[in-house]
């Protein structure tokens, strides 16, 4: 089974920061900003493009309470969905990257972005 159910059903322990009947907000294992949180619907939905427009609405409400809580709206954030193998989703489940606490970078993420770009 899928490690965000599993943590969802508290089989793996997390650090939780929000959540309520349908979202659940937690620290990323492995952070790559002084806030890095994760954001996730309590039920498996797998890809961005499956993910029901409804769903998407109720997440930005609870996205914003989340961003609000950790004080982070004056100085602003980096939210990022990675979906399906091209975009770098190595978690079988919709979950949006919350990034903050420090002036982020934009990082190239291929050679030819620049180059079409241009
Ligand atoms: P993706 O690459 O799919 O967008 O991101 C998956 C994220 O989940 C990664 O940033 C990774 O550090 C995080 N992650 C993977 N396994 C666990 C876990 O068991 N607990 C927590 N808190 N984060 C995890
Ligand atoms: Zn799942």
């Amino acid at each position: 089974m899928c490690i965000f159910c599993k943590i969802v059903k508290g089989e793996i322990p997390s650090n939780p920061i929000l959540e309520n009947d349908d979202f659940l907000c937690f620290h990323d294992i492995n952070p790559r900003a002084p806030i890095h949180l994760l954001i996730i619907p309590k039920t498996h939905v797998e890809k961005f493009q499956d993910t029901p427009a409804e769903l998407m609405a109720n997440m930005t409400l609870f996205i914003q309470e989340v961003a609000k809580k950790m004080g982070l709206d004056e100085n602003g954030y980096r939210l990022i969905t990675n979906n399906g193998d091209d975009g770098g989703q190595e978690v079988p489940h919709l979950h949006f990257h919350l990034l903050g606490g420090t002036k982020l970078s934009w990082p190239h993420f291929s050679p030819e972005a620049t180059h079409k770009a241009l």
